[in-house]
């Protein structure tokens, strides 16, 4: 078994002075229905923000920035959240051409690490 993420996660606080933090973890497919992203509610102890790293580039950036809005602005509807993070995703990505400077996690497997991963 996986001991913790493998990245650290990053962290922030939203205005009313809660700390998130962000993990690359794939939010439980059965829990969440597919979710590509989860953002816990405020009120929880040490409550975070899950995105799937099993996206594309534009996935993951919908993906961060909707549910960074969700921490941010949690009494907001779904609709609001998704408006929005469509909204600022498509902005960033087609009309300013935000791109990673790497590549997506799906084709950074190397193959002379051998690491132990679980295939879920
Ligand atoms: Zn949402």
């Amino acid at each position: 078994m996986r001991k913790g993420p493998k990245r650290p996660g990053f962290k922030f606080k939203n205005t009313k002075g809660i700390e998130y933090e962000v993990l690359f973890y794939k939010p439980n497919k059965k829990v969440y229905d597919h979710a590509v992203g989860l953002c816990h509610d405020p009120d929880e102890k040490d409550p975070k923000i899950l995105i799937d790293p099993y996206q594309t580039d534009q996935g993951e950036l919908n993906t961060a920035i909707h549910e960074f809005a969700h921490a941010f602005f949690w009494d907001k509807s779904e609709t609001d959240v998704v408006a929005f993070a469509n909204a600022v995703s498509r902005f960033l990505y087609n009309e300013c051409k935000w791109r990673k400077s790497r590549p997506p996690a799906k084709t950074t497997k190397k193959k002379k690490s051998a690491k132990k991963r679980k295939k879920t």
